[in-house]
């Protein structure tokens, strides 16, 4: 049961997500406005694109971990972590769905992140 109500957050999620990224490309490839030929407001939409490709973006990544997390829970290993095998906490899972790891191991890999960047 519990596994079922993860299960349908995650297929919620996705939809959501779906509809984010292909509003969002629609906007991108202008199929509601086109580029106006005053530079100024070129300018602006440019500007936009960037944050539009930016929230694109971040949808399709999402849209992979939750693709991820979905198979994770057909296989039954969705509350397990994939770093160290021991049970994710329900909490973290109703916080963050489609993680993978532990709390203990996503603090271990957002400290290696940090340290690859600096
Ligand atoms: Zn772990």
């Amino acid at each position: 049961m519990k596994t079922e109500a993860f299960r349908q957050r995650l297929v919620a999620r996705m939809e959501e997500l779906v509809r984010r990224a292909a509003q969002t490309g629609a906007d991108l490839r202008r199929e509601g406005e086109p580029l106006s030929p005053d530079l100024d407001e070129q300018a602006v939409q440019l500007e936009n694109d960037e944050v539009l490709q930016g929230l694109n973006d971040a949808a399709k990544r999402e849209i992979l971990q939750v693709k991820q997390a979905l198979s994770r829970v057909v296989s039954g290993s969705y509350f397990s972590c994939t770093r160290c095998g021991s049970a994710i906490e329900t909490q973290r899972l109703e916080a963050i769905p489609y993680t993978d790891l532990c709390s203990d191991c996503a603090r271990v890999q957002e400290r290696e992140a940090r340290s690859a960047v600096s």
